[in-house]
């Protein structure tokens, strides 16, 4: 999940972003199955795609189904060239799991919208050219859910403020974003007024159900498979065969959440599902490989590429189950999902 500017850019050269976005908007036709294998193989060597990867994922597909022509025009031929970068401005520091509670406001002005608050853990934000604001465009009303819109705003813009946040890894990857009367024009309304809740929705399956909620570890995995320990036990290879048949499950889960997508619905149990499996997993596989290194007496010396993905995974793991949504709020919508509340 590093970024690397360069390294975007050649993937975007290679037709490698924006895969199955129409050829008209900088994309390449081909299937989601197509793009799926790629975002796999990206995953497995550990590539440094933080700079496109909300845009290829997420804000790509919502300006096709919601966009307007302009948008369409202006910004997916470039985020697909690997030169246009997007960060996700929902989370607030009161609002997070209940995004309904937000207080980012959009007040109405000739010609565009006055927008104020703070946006808070926005991923990328100090790399990107535009932040996806979710806002209320109007008052609350009964309805929670009514009243939000998304908007983009240009980075940087006056009134814009980025500050980093540096996380448990010691590492700058997320940010607090202060917003005062930043002015935004009307032409940067995306989808329709009062309509974000449904909108971002219909994003978040895309953001929770890929081969990232149970790959971004995988590097470990691969390090573990490489080992072998002078004396192994038959603990090691029992867990590791545990860890594989676990990954290949949630591989068939993920590959089927990504047809329904193809095919135009919403499978919003479905991705909350494999959210909550895949992270939970590479939670797991974090904290096995800790204790396998352990039993086996292996040392840094022994396995070095292993120490050093296990010491990164050991570091991140605690983000993987709330990112994205946390794992708690997965299983609400699941059980929503199957009518049990
Ligand atoms: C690495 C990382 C990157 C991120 N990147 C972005 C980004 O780019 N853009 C962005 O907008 N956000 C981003 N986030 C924020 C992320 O979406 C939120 O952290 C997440 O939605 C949880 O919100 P919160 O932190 O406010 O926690 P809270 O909502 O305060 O939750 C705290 C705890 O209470 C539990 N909880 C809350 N409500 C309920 C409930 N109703 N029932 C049961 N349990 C509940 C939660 O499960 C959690 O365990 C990122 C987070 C991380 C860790």
């Amino acid at each position: 999940m590093r970024f690397s500017a360069e390294f975007t850019r050649h993937l975007g050269a290679a037709g490698f972003i924006g895969m199955t976005w129409p050829k008209e908007y900088g994309g390449a036709e081909r299937s989601a199955f197509d793009r799926y294998i790629v975002t796999e193989e990206l995953l497995a060597v550990g590539a440094p795609v933080r700079g496109h990867w909300v845009s290829d994922r997420q804000t790509g597909p919502v300006l096709l189904k919601f966009g307007t022509p302009e948008q369409k025009r202006k910004y997916l031929p470039a985020m697909a060239r690997g030169e246009h970068f997007f960060a996700l401005g929902l989370s607030e520091p009161d609002a997070g799991s209940d995004l309904s509670a937000m207080r980012t406001k959009a007040d109405k002005v000739e010609g565009g919208w006055l927008v104020s608050g703070t946006k808070v853990w926005t991923t990328n934000a100090h790399n990107s050219q535009s932040l996806l604001v979710f806002c209320r465009t109007s008052p609350p009303t009964e309805d929670r859910h009514h009243g939000f819109s998304q908007l983009i705003v240009p980075i940087p813009t006056p009134g814009l403020t980025i500050r980093p946040i540096i996380n448990i890894a010691g590492e700058h990857d997320f940010n607090e974003i202060t917003l005062d009367n930043v002015f935004v024009p009307e032409e940067n309304l995306v989808g329709t007024l009062g309509n974000g809740w449904g909108q971002v929705n219909a994003e978040l399956a895309y953001e929770r159900s890929g081969p990232e909620r149970w790959m971004s570890a995988y590097r470990l995995l691969a390090e573990l498979s490489a080992v072998r320990p002078k004396n192994r036990s038959d603990a090691w290879d029992s867990a590791l065969g545990r860890l594989y048949s676990h990954l290949l499950t949630l591989r068939q889960m993920s590959i089927s959440v990504a047809a329904m997508l193809e095919a135009g619905q919403s499978p919003m149990l479905e991705a909350a599902i494999v959210k909550d499996l895949g992270t939970c997993f590479e939670q797991d596989l974090v904290q096995v490989a800790a204790d396998l290194v352990h039993v086996e007496g292996l040392t840094a010396e022994d396995a070095p590429n292993l120490f050093e993905v296990l010491g990164h995974g050991r570091m991140w793991s605690v983000a993987f189950t709330i990112r994205g949504g946390a794992k708690e709020i997965m299983r609400g919508v699941v059980a929503r999902g199957m009518g049990l509340r």
